[in-house]
C-alpha cells in the first residue's frame, strides 16, 4: 500500500551526502555571511552567476526560495503508471540507445528502466552527454510527467537519479528554483541540498523557544530545511508561515516602536482653529453624514493636543474623504498653522484643488496667484510636476515665507521642493499607492527630530482586512467612515463575454443618449503604466473611428503631458467629452459624479482590489450607475474575481478575499522594487502569521519595549536594521 511506499521514500532521504569535488569550509554561524565560495563546488565563475539571482553569501542560498515544487512523492510500480500524470519509479536499466535524428541533426538517448511488474522508456533530446551518465544495471530513480508515444508508456526528459544518492531531484516534493545563465536547476537544487543539510542547523535562532511557542512556529533551522526539501506540504506550510511570520514581527516591531518615538516628540496644539472648522462645515453645500459628523470630531480632539496626530482615515469610494480632509484643514489654518494634502497623482491633486478652492470659498480662502501676492485674506496655492519651473518656485518661496496657507499637490513634488514656514498638518490622500514604508519616510521628511511634529492624516480607499490593518498600521490611530451620503446606489456590475462587446458599447450609447458619461478602461499590455500607454491609444482610434464616432472620446493615459491630462479632466467635468478612454490613471480619487457607466476591458487582468477601485469611478451621483466587466478567456482564478465583484459591491468583502488569495504583498506597497525583497516571504503567505506577529510583538511591547532581554538581542538587531534601511526606500 502507499503508506508501506511512503515509509521507503522516507528512508532513502537518509543515506550519506555527495562528497562534492573540492573542500569546503567548516559550516558555523559564524560564517554564514561570508561569500557563497566558501562552500564546496562554488568556484569565482558559479559565485558570478548566483549573483545575478541575489545570491551572495550561504545565507542567501539558504533564504533563495523555490518558486514552486513539483510533486514527485508518490512512488508507483511501472505497471501502475497512467499517461497525464506525475509519478516516480525505481528500476534497473537495462537498455540505453543513441539515436541521430535526421530532422534537425538532434541526438535522441532513450534509457528502458524496468522493475519487476513492467518497464517503461525514457526518453532525452541533444545531451549526448548524457550517453556516458547510464549503464546497464544501474538501479535509478526517475520522476516525471507519464506520457504514451507510439502506443508505449514513455517519460520525456524526466528528472532521474541514483539509488544510492540521498533524494534530491526526484520522489518527493521537488523544488524549482528561479533560475538564471549558467545556472542549472539540477546543479542549484544539488548545491542547495549540500548547504542546506551543512548550514542550517548553524543558523541561529533570532527567537527564543517561549517565543516560538507563543507564536506556534517551528524553529528557524527546521523552516529553512522544509523551505527547500519538505517531507510533505504541510511540513512546506509551517516553514513559509515561519519565514513570513518573521518578516511580520519585525515590521510590527518597529512600527510600534515608532509610534512610541513619535508620541513621545513635541506636537502642536491647534484648538484655537475650532471656530474655523465649525464655519467650514456650516458652509457646505451638504449635510455632513453622522458617520463624517464622527470622524471630524475624532479628528478634532487629535489636533487639540499637544501629541502629534497619526491617523488614519478609511472610507470606502464616495463616501466623502474630501469633506473631513477640508474641516482638518481649515481648523489648522485658523489656528494659525499651514496644512499641505498630497495626492498620489497630478489629476488627483488638480481636482483637490479645484473641489477645495469651492469648499473653502465660503471661508475667505482664495488662489494664490504669484502676480499679486500680498493680497489679504487665506491663500491656497497648488504645487504640480506639471507647472512651469518658475512659478513653482514662486510657490515654494511662499510656502517658505508663511504666504500660502494650504497647499495641494502631489506627494513627490511637496515632498522633494518645500520648506514649510509652520506646516501644521500634512493630509496624504489614497494611501495604498504608498504603502506602508514610503509612509514612514513621509513622516520622516516632515521635519527635523528635535523640532513639534505636524499632524498627519492618511486618506485611504482601500479597505484594509482588520488583521492585517491592525498589523500594518500598528503605528497609526483609525478612524472608519462606514456610511455614503443618502442617495448612494451600489454600482451594478456584469460580466461580459467577447461575444458580449456590441451590447456593451451599445448601452453605453443608451446612457450617453440621457446625457450622462462613460469610462472605458483598457487592459494594462504591460506591468507599467508607460508601456500600457498604447494600448489605450489604439483602442481610442478604434472606438473613435468604428464605434462612437458620432460621440465626443476623450482620451487619458500616464505617458500625456501634465497640461494635456488637466484639460481633458476638465473636458470630462464639464461635459464635453461623453466617453473618457482611460488607462488605469483614473483609479483614484477621480470625481465626476454624471459618469455612470465604466466599462473595463480585460477585467481579468486586473487584481479585485484595483477593480474595486476602478468601479468606485462610477455611482457617485444619484443616477444608477452600472460597470461592465469585459474578459476574454479569463483564467480560473481570474474567472472567480469577476464573479465576486458582480456579487458584492462591499470593499471590505473584497479585500479579506483579496487577502486570502493573494497574500498582503499589495498593502506593502510592493510595486517600489526595494520593498519586494523585505516581505519575500509575507507578500505570498495569506492570513495566519499577521495575527501571530501581531501578538507577539503586543506582548513584546507591553513586557520589554526596549528588548533589552539578553536573547532577544538578535532580534533587536534585526529591528534596528530594518529601520536603517527603511528610510532608504
Ligand atoms: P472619497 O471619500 O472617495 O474621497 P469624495 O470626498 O470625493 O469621496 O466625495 C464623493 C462625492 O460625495 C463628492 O462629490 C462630494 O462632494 C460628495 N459628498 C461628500 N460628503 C457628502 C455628504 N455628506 N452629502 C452629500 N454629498 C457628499
Ligand atoms: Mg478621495
Amino acid at each position: 500500500g502507499s503508506g508501506a511506499q511512503r515509509k521507503r521514500s522516507g528512508a532513502w532521504a537518509r543515506t550519506a551526502a555527495d562528497p562534492g569535488s573540492r573542500p569546503g569550509a567548516r559550516a558555523s554561524a559564524e560564517r554564514l555571511d561570508d561569500a557563497v565560495t566558501i562552500l564546496r563546488g562554488i568556484g569565482p565563475r558559479q559565485a558570478e552567476h548566483l549573483a545575478v539571482l541575489g545570491i551572495r553569501t550561504v545565507r542567501d542560498l539558504l533564504y533563495h526560495a523555490p518558486s514552486r515544487y513539483r510533486d514527485f512523492s508518490r512512488l508507483s510500480r511501472i505497471n501502475q503508471l497512467r499517461p497525464g500524470e506525475d509519478a516516480t519509479v525505481v528500476g534497473t536499466v537495462w537498455d540505453v540507445k543513441k539515436r541521430r535524428i535526421p530532422a534537425g541533426n538532434r541526438h535522441m538517448l532513450t534509457v528502458v528502466v524496468s522493475d519487476t511488474t513492467a518497464n517503461v522508456q525514457c526518453t532525452f533530446f541533444n545531451q549526448p552527454y548524457l550517453e556516458r551518465e547510464f549503464s546497464i544495471g544501474d538501479q535509478l530513480v526517475v520522476s516525471g510527467k507519464v506520457d504514451v508515444w507510439a502506443g508505449r508508456l514513455v517519460f520525456r526528459a524526466p528528472e532521474w537519479e541514483r539509488l544510492e544518492r540521498d533524494l534530491v531531484h526526484t520522489g518527493r516534493l521537488v523544488p524549482i528554483y528561479p533560475l538564471t545563465q549558467g545556472v542549472t536547476q539540477r546543479w542549484l537544487r544539488r548545491q542547495i541540498k549540500q548547504t542546506v543539510d551543512e548550514w542550517a542547523p548553524h543558523v541561529e535562532d533570532p527567537l527564543p523557544r517561549d517565543l516560538r511557542q507563543r507564536a506556534g512556529v517551528v524553529a528557524l533551522p527546521a523552516a529553512l530545511r522544509d523551505l527547500h526539501f519538505p517531507e510533505h506540504a504541510a511540513a512546506l506550510d509551517a516553514a513559509r508561515a515561519r519565514l513570513a511570520f518573521d518578516e511580520l514581527l519585525v515590521l510590527q516591531l518597529w512600527l510600534m516602536r515608532r509610534r512610541r518615538t513619535a508620541r513621545a516628540r513635541p506636537g502642536i496644539d491647534l484648538s484655537n482653529g475650532r471656530p474655523a472648522l465649525d464655519a467650514f462645515v456650516a458652509a457646505l453645500p451638504f449635510t455632513l453624514t453622522g458617520a463624517q459628523v464622527r470622524v471630524i470630531d475624532e479628528i478634532a480632539a487629535d489636533l487639540s493636543r499637544s501629541e502629534p496626530m497619526s491617523r488614519l482615515l478609511q472610507g470606502d469610494v464616495g463616501c466623502g474623504k474630501t469633506a473631513v480632509a477640508g474641516a482638518a484643514m481649515a481648523m489648522c489654518v485658523g489656528a494659525g498653522h499651514q496644512a499641505a494634502l498630497m495626492a498620489p497623482t497630478e489629476i488627483l491633486a488638480e481636482q483637490h484643488f479645484a473641489n477645495l478652492c469651492r469648499l473653502l470659498a465660503a471661508d475667505g480662502f482664495t488662489a494664490y496667484d504669484p502676480a499679486s501676492p500680498d493680497t489679504g485674506g487665506h491663500r491656497l496655492a497648488r504645487l504640480v510636476g506639471g507647472m512651469k519651473a518658475g512659478d513653482k518656485a514662486a510657490v515654494a518661496a511662499a510656502l517658505a515665507a508663511g504666504k500660502i496657507d494650504i497647499v495641494v499637490g502631489t506627494h513627490a513634488v511637496i515632498q522633494d521642493a518645500v520648506r514649510f514656514e509652520r506646516l501644521g498638518l500634512a493630509v496624504v490622500d489614497e494611501q495604498h499607492r504608498f504603502g506602508v514604508l514610503q509612509r514612514a519616510e513621509l513622516q520622516a521628511g516632515t521635519s527635523p527630530a528635535s523640532a513639534a511634529v505636524p499632524h498627519m492624516l492618511i486618506m485611504t480607499a482601500t479597505p484594509i482586512p482588520r488583521t492585517l490593518a491592525q498589523v500594518i498600521n500598528a503605528d497609526l490611530d483609525q478612524s472608519v467612515i462606514d456610511e455614503m451620503p443618502p442617495g448612494r446606489q451600489s454600482v451594478k456590475t456584469y460580466w461580459l463575454g467577447p461575444q458580449e462587446r456590441e451590447r456593451g458599447y451599445q448601452y453605453i450609447r443608451h446612457r450617453v443618449g440621457q446625457s450622462e458619461q462613460a469610462y472605458v478602461v483598457c487592459p494594462l499590455v504591460e506591468e507599467s503604466e508607460r508601456l500600457a500607454s498604447p494600448s489605450a491609444i489604439a483602442e481610442y482610434e478604434r472606438l473613435r473611428t468604428e464605434v462612437f464616432p458620432d460621440l465626443r472620446l476623450g482620451l487619458l493615459h500616464g505617458r500625456m503631458r501634465p497640461a494635456e491630462k488637466e484639460a481633458v479632466m476638465a473636458d470630462f467635468h464639464a461635459g464635453r467629452i461623453q466617453v473618457l478612454v482611460s488607462t488605469t490613471v483614473i483609479e483614484v480619487g477621480v470625481d465626476v459624479p454624471n459618469a455612470t457607466v465604466m466599462l473595463i476591458d480585460g477585467a481579468d487582468r486586473f487584481g479585485l482590489a484595483q477593480l474595486h477601485q476602478l468601479r468606485g469611478r462610477v455611482g457617485r451621483g444619484t443616477a444608477e450607475s452600472v460597470c461592465l466587466l469585459m474578459a476574454h478567456d479569463p483564467s480560473e482564478t481570474a474567472a472567480a474575481r469577476l464573479r465576486l465583484m458582480t456579487e458584492t459591491s462591499d470593499g471590505l468583502v473584497l479585500a479579506e478575499k483579496d487577502l486570502a488569495t493573494r497574500g498582503p504583498g499589495d498593502y506593502f506597497g510592493v510595486q517600489q522594487s526595494g520593498i519586494v525583497d523585505r516581505f519575500r516571504f509575507a507578500r505570498l503567505v495569506p492570513g495566519d502569521p499577521l495575527t501571530r506577529a501581531q501578538r507577539v510583538a503586543g506582548t513584546l511591547m507591553a513586557d520589554d519595549p526596549e528588548l533589552a532581554r539578553p536573547d532577544l538581542a538578535a532580534l533587536r538587531a534585526e529591528v534596528e536594521a530594518f529601520s536603517a534601511g527603511a528610510g532608504r526606500i
